[in-house]
């Protein structure tokens, strides 16, 4: 895999609304899109700095992987996306090397990108996301 650059990095929040107006208001941020994803049961928000965007998830669900996530660890950084070519291709590349996946293919996530999940026992415990926009 090589990744360009990282694409975002996603925040569990446990109120997006709250969360908008601290990027925002504090961090001087803007947002500009928001977006229930419904199979992964989190509504999401965009903002931007640089390249880089910001992710804000927040359950929907209480059996969302996002609402554990908030359970288990509290709100904080969830995980960090990187931006490839062709996400399968990356995808099957790091299973080639010995890289435990969430999604063995990729599937679509906000914003219409096709993404997949690395396995966080697989990646020294950072949670990672395979992306990209041209599929
Ligand atoms: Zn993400």
């Amino acid at each position: 895999m090589k990744p360009t650059h990282i694409e975002h990095i996603g925040i569990a929040v446990s109120n997006l609304d709250e969360a908008i107006k601290y990027w925002e208001n504090v961090m001087g941020l803007k947002c500009y899109n928001t977006e229930e994803v419904k199979d992964q049961k989190v509504r999401t928000a965009f903002l931007k700095i640089g390249e880089v965007k910001i992710e804000l998830l927040e359950p929907t669900s209480e059996d969302s992987t996002i609402a554990k996530f908030i359970e288990k660890k509290g709100e904080g950084i969830h995980h960090i996306a990187f931006c490839v070519e062709d996400t399968n291709k990356a995808l099957k590349d790091t299973e080639g090397n010995g890289v435990r996946l969430i999604d063995k293919q990729a599937r679509k996530g906000a914003e219409g990108i096709n993404i997949g999940f690395l396995h966080p026992k697989s990646t020294l415990g950072v949670l990672t996301e395979i992306c990209c926009k041209s599929e």
